[in-house]
């Protein structure tokens, strides 16, 4: 009998000898910062998600910054936005010295609610930063028709959200093609596809997309491939303060790969996760992650949620006492110590489920190479798990 543990990662990314071979080819033409694999990358990703507009960067994270900056956030400002997601969501509006202005999110899954979206609006909102957290798309069309009435720019942190889709005037579109204003998206290895880091602005403004790319490299107003293409010596200038944000061709040369692996990928997590569901859906005490009528999600996570007496922390250590690793559900920024100062941020209303959904939800594993019998094996442990706390609590009756 084998003694070696079966171990089941709670996500990994699928990357091979494509991967190597495009860094190969990047390495050896000499050329390995921004440069044309970036804008190769770009036009694969804007034809993908259906933009006019896809823009590289660094990460999320800085193309989030660059997407408030662009739509004019800065100090004093306020952004409404969610608690219930990662630091960096918030961290961008700090970054423009403005104030997230957190929300609660839906009863039924892990996304701001948009009802709550106009008890929290002050004369200095003036922007709504939204999140479609795990990869499952939030009511994107109630968020836009609020922020019209409004007048106010809607920015979508779709860092989990590459391949999912929304239903938009009755078809299904790709998140990014952007329904808001601007859709910013990360290439993190815990993401659906990796470039090691990496992201990616979409847009359908040439405006903003002029911007990104001056405020990516510096402020410098002539790019490096132009300034090398020419025949003509040009100097260049620096008409604004800007940043370095750029991805590399390295990084780009990864993503082109593991672009055109999205669509078997995501069929593949499509696969798990019904299987997940199917298997899990007679548990009383566990509640499955569902998909609104408008959302197909590319599934970047499966967060089930825990019923009452169920501990979390118990939970997950038993299943990776069987192999299993899983992670708690999404964090929230309010609660970490970088934000308990009231000046720097706000909460409007209660932030209950926002709070429960924390402390009741686990991740389970899901990645493109898992095997259907992962999963079953993962929703056997689970009912393994409930019988065994029942058997407890009869012994204490
Ligand atoms: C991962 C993540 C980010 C940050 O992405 P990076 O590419 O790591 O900067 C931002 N927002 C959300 C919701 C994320 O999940």
């Amino acid at each position: 009998m084998s003694t070696e543990m079966l171990q089941i990662p709670v996500a990994k990314p699928l990357l091979d000898e494509q991967e190597v071979e495009a860094v190969r080819r990047v390495i050896l033409s000499g050329w390995v910062t921004q440069g044309p694999e970036v804008s190769a990358f770009e036009r694969e990703f804007a034809a993908f998600v259906g933009a006019d507009h896809a823009c590289a960067v660094s990460n999320c994270t800085t193309a989030l910054h660059l997407a408030l900056k662009a739509v004019g956030i800065g100090a004093g400002d306020e952004v409404i936005t969610v608690s219930h997601s990662f630091i960096a969501t918030a961290n961008a509006i700090r970054y423009c010295g403005a104030v997230p202005v957190f929300i609660d999110i839906e009863a039924g899954g892990f996304n701001m609610n948009p009802d709550l979206i106009l008890s929290a609006v002050t004369p200095r909102t003036k922007a709504i930063l939204c999140v479609h957290q795990l990869g499952m798309p939030c009511d994107l069309s109630a968020i836009v028709a609020i922020a019209q009435d409004l007048g106010i720019p809607v920015i979508e942190d779709a860092a989990c959200a590459t391949g999912s889709e929304i239903l938009w005037d009755d078809e299904w579109q790709m998140i990014g093609k952007p329904h808001g204003d601007i859709a910013c998206f990360s290439f993190h290895p815990r993401k659906v596809m990796t470039t090691g880091d990496g992201g990616m602005l979409t847009t359908a403004n040439s405006e903003y997309d002029r911007k990104f790319r001056l405020w990516r490299q510096h402020g410098m107003d002539v790019t490096d491939a132009v300034r090398h293409g020419a025949n003509r010596v040009i100097f260049e200038g620096y008409p604004e303060i800007g940043f370095n944000y750029r991805m590399t061709d390295l990084q780009a040369a990864v993503g082109r790969v593991q672009l055109s692996r999205m669509p078997s990928m995501i069929a593949e997590r499509r696969t798990l996760a019904s299987q997940y569901s199917e298997l899990l859906c007679d548990m009383g005490w566990l509640e499955t992650p569902r998909e609104p009528v408008f959302a197909r999600s590319n599934w970047q996570s499966y967060c089930v949620k825990l019923g009452g007496g169920i501990d979390q922390m118990h939970t997950m250590q038993e299943l990776l006492d069987k192999g299993i690793s899983t992670r708690r559900g999404i964090m929230n920024i309010h609660l970490e110590p970088c934000y308990s100062d009231p000046t720097i941020r706000r909460v409007s209303g209660s932030l209950t489920l926002s709070e429960a959904a924390q402390t009741r939800s686990i991740i389970l594993p899901l990645f493109a190479q898992m095997q259907a019998g992962h999963v079953d094996f993962i929703a056997k442990s689970l009912g393994y798990l409930k019988e065994e706390v029942n058997r407890l609590q009869e012994m204490a009756i």
